[in-house]
Formats: structure tokens, C-alpha cells, sequence
């Protein structure tokens, strides 16, 4: 009697197992969350919150809010960012004052904490959405984020 009994145990625990899977199965063009990547490249968007890497953005004139004050920089826990800083002669004043050369981000030991980003003053720094970081040559994970001849925003001070 208990070989019957425990068949129809076995049974219905798989069906109750099944049943989330069964529920899923009939719902799958409604709710469906699973990404057809990489067939999906060209439409797949990430979600806002997603952190891909920490990009520099700059407006049409190529103008970028950086001051250099190297707050990133102290607050990055494992040294993935360097700020290489100048003081330059600024055209509006006529007066010297700190500018960035190069603001270099090593991607390839960034942790995405994002305590770069919280720590900017200025929000010259953001998390991009990008997802294919993959590539053959590591140095090619090193990245300049601010743009050639770029410059810094008026009216943004350190
Ligand atoms: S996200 Fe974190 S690890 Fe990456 S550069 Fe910013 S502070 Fe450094
Ligand atoms: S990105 Fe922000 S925190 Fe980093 S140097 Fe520029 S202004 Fe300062």
C-alpha cells in the first residue's frame, strides 16, 4: 500500500512543482522578460539603473562640467580613475586656473561601486549603459573621458 502512496506523493509534488513552470509556459508572450541577446543587439535597451561604465558626457559645443578637483579620484576605492591636471590661463578672466588634461578611467578595475559618480560636486561624471565591454587588447580599457580639444562648461566652478 505505501508503494502506491508514495507514487501518488511523487506525483504531486512534481505537479506542484511544475506548477510555476506551467504557469510561466502559458503566459510566455505576455510576460515574457527573457532577452533574445545577441539576436535582440539592435533593439535591447538596458535598464536605466544598469551600470556599464562611468562616462564624461559633453554638450554640442564639445563643453564638458570637470573641473579637475580630483574628488573622483579620492574617493575611488582601488585607484581605476587618475586625474592628470594642469592650471591654464582662463580666457574669461584672464586669471590661471585648474583644468583637466586628462581625466583617465581604467575600466578594466572598475567595481561599479559608483562612489566616483556620488562624489562628483559638479555631476560632470555618469553611469553609461553599455554592456559589450569585452575586447582583445586590455589597454583598450583604459579610456580619456574627457573628449580632445574639449573644454570646461562656463559657470561651473570647483
Ligand atoms: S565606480 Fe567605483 S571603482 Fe569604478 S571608477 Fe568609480 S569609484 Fe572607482
Ligand atoms: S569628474 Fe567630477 S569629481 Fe572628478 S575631477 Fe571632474 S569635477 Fe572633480
Amino acid at each position: 500500500m505505501s508503494y502506491f502512496s508514495d507514487i501518488y506523493n511523487g506525483i504531486k509534488t512534481l505537479l506542484t512543482g511544475m506548477r510555476v513552470t506551467g504557469g510561466h509556459f502559458v503566459r510566455i508572450r505576455s510576460e515574457n522578460i527573457t532577452q533574445l541577446y545577441p539576436d535582440n543587439r539592435d533593439t535591447l535597451q538596458m535598464f536605466e539603473r544598469f551600470r556599464g561604465e562611468v562616462v564624461m558626457p559633453h554638450d554640442e559645443n564639445n563643453e564638458h562640467r570637470c573641473t579637475g578637483c580630483q574628488s573622483c579620484e579620492i574617493a575611488c576605492p582601488n585607484g581605476s580613475i587618475e586625474i592628470i591636471w594642469d592650471r591654464q590661463v582662463d580666457p574669461a578672466t584672464g586669471k590661471k586656473k585648474k583644468m583637466i588634461d586628462k581625466h583617465i578611467y581604467h575600466l578594466s578595475m572598475c567595481t561599479m561601486c559608483g562612489l566616483c559618480i556620488s562624489a562628483c560636486p559638479t555631476d560632470a561624471i555618469v553611469w553609461a549603459q553599455n554592456y559589450e565591454n569585452a575586447v582583445y587588447d586590455r589597454s583598450a580599457l583604459t579610456k580619456v573621458l574627457n573628449q580632445p580639444g574639449s573644454k570646461l562648461k562656463a559657470g561651473i566652478e570647483e
